[in-house]
């Protein structure tokens, strides 16, 4: 089935010193090979790096970033691109975080050009969507997730489908120690997986990891984390702490 993947987005926290001391103080038992789960931090571009250096050998942690341009390289001031990360090592890139959407205007057609560069380099694209709290309180919700999705993904194939990594992450709870009920989180993500099956193969649909994102912690992972289309977490504020991370891959390590 779905491995779990526990992944950290340290959003703009954590330079290169505090990113070694995170992987000093970091478990041993959270960085072993654990069957059927993944576990991923996203520091911030400039501690990329110290993360590679950091990470103990043989750690199953895997690094991926937080944004990527879609262009091959050039005059593109401040920007870093997808062979830059592939030349460090990166697996994961986040894309389309509802932050990125809202303070750096990036909308679902930029989004699907760095999902298909990030695919072309071989790097994951966990692919960010989630409606803030007006539209759930008019009951847009489902609308608008369907239009993330489906303009996100647009031109992919069923194969490539198979690469990516969706983050269903309602904004009202990112950040606000708010969390969807594990029966929201378990309704929208098997929305999500139909609108997939009926987008592009029911087999690749069954294989995509879809997961939930918004004040994830330790109380309260293992119920959202048992529901069965949530195949694990992008996890902001508890993931910049090593016990907690610890704690969360050792919740996802008591799921299988
Ligand atoms: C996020 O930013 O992706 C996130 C889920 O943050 P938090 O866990 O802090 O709500």
């Amino acid at each position: 089935m779905r491995t779990i993947l526990i992944a950290g987005n340290w959003k703009m926290n954590m330079g290169p010193k505090e990113t070694a001391d995170f992987f000093g103080q970091l478990d041993d038992d959270a960085q072993k090979n654990i069957e059927g789960v993944d576990a991923a931090v996203c520091p911030p571009f400039v501690s990329l790096s110290a993360a590679f250096s950091a990470r103990k050998s043989g750690s199953a942690v895997k690094i991926g970033a937080q944004n990527v341009h879609f262009e091959d390289n050039g005059a593109f001031t401040g920007e870093i691109s997808t062979a830059m990360l592939k030349e460090l090592g990166c697996d994961f890139v986040i894309l389309g975080h509802s932050e990125r959407r809202e303070y750096f205007g990036e909308d679902d057609a930029v989004v699907n050009k760095k999902v298909k560069k990030a695919l072309a380099e071989g790097i994951t694209p966990i692919v960010c969507v989630g409606e803030v709290l007006q539209e759930r309180k008019e009951d847009r919700h489902f609308d608008v997730v369907k239009g993330q999705t489906a303009g996100s993904l647009d031109g992919l194939t069923a194969d490539d489908l198979t690469k990516i990594v969706i983050a269903y992450e309602p904004v009202w709870a990112i950040g606000t120690g708010e969390t969807a009920t594990p029966e929201q989180a378990q309704e929208m993500h098997a929305f999500i997986r139909e609108q997939l099956s009926q987008l592009f193969s029911e087999e690749a649909a069954a294989t995509v990891r879809i997961l939930y994102g918004g004040s994830m912690k330790p109380g309260n992972a293992d119920e959202l984390l048992r529901q069965p289309d949530v195949d694990g977490g992008l996890i902001g504020g508890a993931s910049l702490k090593p016990a907690d991370f610890s704690q969360l891959v050792d919740i996802a390590a008591g799921q299988k």
